[in-house]
């Protein structure tokens, strides 16, 4: 359980983060649902999770941008008095081959996906050194594991997120706080509902389950990560991916 836990989830507002809002409340955590632009979506998990009886607030911020970062985490430190578990989940695709992704394609996945995560994390630890404890959780992928063809940009934003995991941990390990990472597969959200037919069944075959995974299945694995159980678990990647990386 996590009962009494304050939890930050980015890009709560929709698919994988908004089921990771929804785990953290059930298991009795405080959740600040952040979103960038998705306002009435990110009311909605809200709603949902105060309506199964949880707490939780909807709060704005684009998670790129340093300083607001910075406000998001001054705002529920204030608010709440402490951070414990921040999962850095906001992420974007901007994708195509490498020989046609325009600069500016390339710059925007690497600030939301990476710089993002490094602005959060940068805000929140302060805070969660003082409290001797903490869970950082980011949300990687199996493209930054493998590489993809056609994600330069996003293989590149999601590997630099498990050095960022990796380095952190190893800096965070002796103050009670764990940094880890868990690299989804093909999980079917709007993400990947935007992928044609014939881009889908391709990469069904990758795939050793033959299946796209559910916003549960990396929802559970980051609750089991921001739990007491997992306490002595730091600096890892943990695929959920239905045997994609192994
Ligand atoms: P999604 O359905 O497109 O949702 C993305 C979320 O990120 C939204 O809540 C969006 O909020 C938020 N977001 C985007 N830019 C933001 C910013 N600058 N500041 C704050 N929030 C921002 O994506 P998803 O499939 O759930 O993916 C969630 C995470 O899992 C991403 O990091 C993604 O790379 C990773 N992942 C997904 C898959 C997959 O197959 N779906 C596989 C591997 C990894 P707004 O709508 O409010 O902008």
């Amino acid at each position: 359980m996590l009962t009494d836990k304050i939890a930050v989830v980015t890009g709560g507002s929709r698919g994988i983060g908004r089921e990771i809002a929804l785990t953290l409340a059930a298991k009795g955590a405080t959740v600040i649902v952040n979103y960038n632009g998705s306002a009435a979506k990110a009311e909605e998990v809200v709603g949902e999770i105060q309506a199964a009886g949880g707490k939780g607030e909807a709060v704005q911020c684009n998670v790129s941008d340093y300083e607001k970062a910075a406000g998001l985490m001054e705002y529920v430190v204030e608010k709440y008095g402490r951070v414990d578990i921040l999962v850095n989940n906001a992420g974007i695709t901007r994708d195509s081959l490498l020989m046609k992704m325009s600069e500016e394609d390339f710059d925007a996945v690497i600030a939301t996906n990476l710089k993002g995560a490094f602005n959060c994390t940068r805000h929140v630890a302060r805070q969660m050194i003082k409290q001797r404890a903490g869970r950082i959780i980011s949300i990687s992928s199996v493209s930054g594991v493998l590489g993809n063809a056609g994600q330069a940009n996003y293989s590149a934003s999601k590997a630099g997120l498990i050095g960022l995991t990796k380095s952190v941990a190893r800096e965070m390990a002796s103050r009670g706080i764990t940094v880890n990472a868990v690299a989804p597969g093909f999980i079917d959200t709007e993400m990947t509902q935007v992928l044609s037919d014939k881009v889908k069944e391709a990469a069904k075959e990758q795939i050793p389950m033959k299946r796209f995974g559910a916003t549960k299945d990396i929802a559970n694995t980051v609750a089991f990560l921001a739990s007491d159980e997992a306490g002595y678990i730091t600096g890892q990647v943990i695929s959920v991916d239905g045997g994609m990386a192994m």
